[in-house]
């Protein structure tokens, strides 16, 4: 990531309003210091404190670290995975990496397939969707269960989420279920990436 000079100005002038905040004997030093930072030293400082590009805090960055709450449903190492408060649909899930990277690493896929493919078996979707987006420079993957009439995302309350987050989570019963009963044709419909070899 290179910051253009446009990108370094936004920065500092966002760490600049917050003066204020700091002791009035205080305030002259720190604005000679962040005046005199380069473009590298804007970035290293970027990221050490999770900010964006604009210097805002990354509401990612800041549910994994368990300051915003969320809605886990699965995770491994580099990764957590979570239900979107503001859903599309029934299942509508987010996938995580815990480190703010403007790129997803193989790791992210994998548990996006897991969970995909759990959404799939508890919630028995049309199809689901995997995409890859950035919200506030993180990157990271949207998994959207269709069911067909899907229109616009709707805030989910508490207690829809909690309930969710149960159903997802708990343990599949064991069903045993005739040959053949896969519909046929509906495979075609899923967008999934293409697997990454083991
Ligand atoms: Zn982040």
């Amino acid at each position: 990531m290179v910051l253009t000079d446009e990108q370094v100005r936004q920065i500092k002038d966002h760490l600049l309003k917050q003066l204020p905040n700091f002791p009035e004997d205080k305030r002259e030093q720190i604005r000679q210091q962040v005046e005199s930072m380069d473009a590298e030293q804007v970035e290293t400082f970027i990221k050490q404190n999770q900010l964006t590009h604009l210097g805002e805090q990354c509401i990612f960055c800041s549910i994994v670290a368990g300051i915003n709450p969320s809605y886990s449903i699965g995770g491994n190492n580099e990764n957590i995975a979570i239900l979107e408060i503001n859903p599309l649909s029934k299942g509508h899930s987010l996938i995580v990496p815990k480190e703010h990277l403007d790129k997803i690493k193989s790791s992210t896929q994998e548990l996006a397939e897991e969970v995909a493919k759990k959404l799939r078996e508890k919630l028995n979707p049309k199809r689901i969707e995997l995409k890859e987006i950035k919200i506030m420079e993180h990157a990271l993957i949207e998994i959207i269960p269709l069911y067909g009439g899907e229109r616009k995302r709707k805030p989910a309350n508490e207690d829809e989420l909690k309930a969710l987050q149960e159903e997802i989570t708990k343990p599949l019963e064991i069903k045993i279920e005739p040959k053949n009963a896969e519909p046929v044709g509906e495979e075609e419909l899923f967008k999934l990436p293409p697997r990454i070899p083991d």
